[in-house]
């Protein structure tokens, strides 16, 4: 007979790690997956200065801490990407690059990726000039010339770390306001070497090999300019990371799952945590909220 786990928590990032210290203390017979690095998108992240209690650490370090945390209670985390699931039976069945597992209940805490501009060369220029991540790839632009697209947080931090080691850092937005909080914007407006780009989109990458320049349009204008930078760094919202459900549970319109304020998704005993649901704020401090609720429902259901 094949072993039936209690709970498989499928994503290590601050949600699911919440999830599995909560697992281990109230000792289910659980499984945790992750299929890259433990610790989720914190780990891609500058400078954490909103998490109460911790303050002015970079993603890394608390991405580290909150696994070591769970390693220490003796989580034991298994690399592996689930690559589609099951939940039309009251056991559940989760497939893995190597891997069928059954189990009773499950929770999906599998966060969200940085969205594309879905331009057409966008693709064969990732990781030649276009990236996602300043915090893994702004060393590769010292003293060069970078732009940023976006208007919300993140965009606003990625070009102020970026101002530390270009030269020159546009930040393209496609209104003319901001939708950072003021706290962001007041350190985006002190770099002299941020130059901003309002009410505009971009509208072409050019390059063969490696990005050499973009083209904008200005929205209001319709004017268009060519701009040269070495590097972009798009940052324009995120999109849920759910290749794997298929339709196995409920989304909206723009694919978040779908879940009660019992975090339980539209399949019983599958519930969702973290970033992936459709949530008012997808941060950190939410994120841990959810693993944490996500684990006492779950107990309830089993
Ligand atoms: C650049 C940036 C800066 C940010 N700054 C802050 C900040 O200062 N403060 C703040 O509170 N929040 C910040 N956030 C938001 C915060 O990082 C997220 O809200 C939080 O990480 C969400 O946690 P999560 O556990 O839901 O998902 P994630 O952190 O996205 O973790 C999901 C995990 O699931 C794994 N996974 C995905 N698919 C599969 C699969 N098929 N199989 C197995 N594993 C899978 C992923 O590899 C990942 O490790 C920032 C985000 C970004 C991108």
């Amino acid at each position: 007979m094949e072993k039936v786990y209690e709970l498989i928590i499928i994503g290590a990032g601050p949600a699911g790690i919440t999830a599995s210290i909560y697992a281990k203390r109230a000792m289910l017979d659980f499984l945790f997956i992750e299929k890259w690095l433990p610790g989720g998108e914190i780990a891609n992240t500058y400078e954490v200065e909103n998490y109460p209690g911790i303050n002015n650490v970079s993603g890394a370090e608390l991405a580290d801490k909150m696994v070591d945390h769970a390693k220490e209670l003796g989580v034991n985390i298994s690399l592996e990407s689930v690559e589609k699931v099951d939940f039309t039976n009251d056991i559940k069945t989760i497939t893995t690059s190597n891997n069928t597992y059954y189990t009773k209940t499950v929770i999906i805490s599998t966060g969200a990726s940085a969205r594309k501009l879905g331009l057409s060369n966008e693709e064969d220029l990732k990781g030649r000039g276009i990236s996602y991540c300043a915090v893994c790839d702004g060393a590769l632009f010292r003293n060069k010339t970078v732009a940023v697209v976006g208007g919300g947080d993140v965009a606003v931090e990625d070009a102020v770390y970026l101002s530390r080691i270009a030269k020159k850092v546009y930040l393209i937005h496609r209104r003319d306001e901001l939708r950072a909080v003021k706290s962001n914007q007041e350190k985006l407006f002190k770099q002299d070497n941020i130059e901003m780009i309002w009410d505009s989109v971009v509208t072409k990458f050019n390059g063969e090999n490696y990005l050499e320049s973009i083209d904008v349009l200005n929205k209001k204008t319709k004017e268009e300019r060519n701009v040269s930078v070495d590097g972009v760094f798009v940052a324009v919202g995120m999109t849920p990371n759910i290749s794997f459900l298929k339709d196995s549970v409920k989304l909206n319109e723009s694919g978040w799952i779908i879940t009660d304020e019992f975090l339980e998704t539209s399949a019983p005993g599958v519930f969702a945590a973290g970033d992936v649901r459709d949530k008012l704020l997808r941060q950190i401090v939410t994120s841990v909220s959810d693993g944490a609720i996500a684990v006492t429902v779950a107990q309830k259901y089993l």
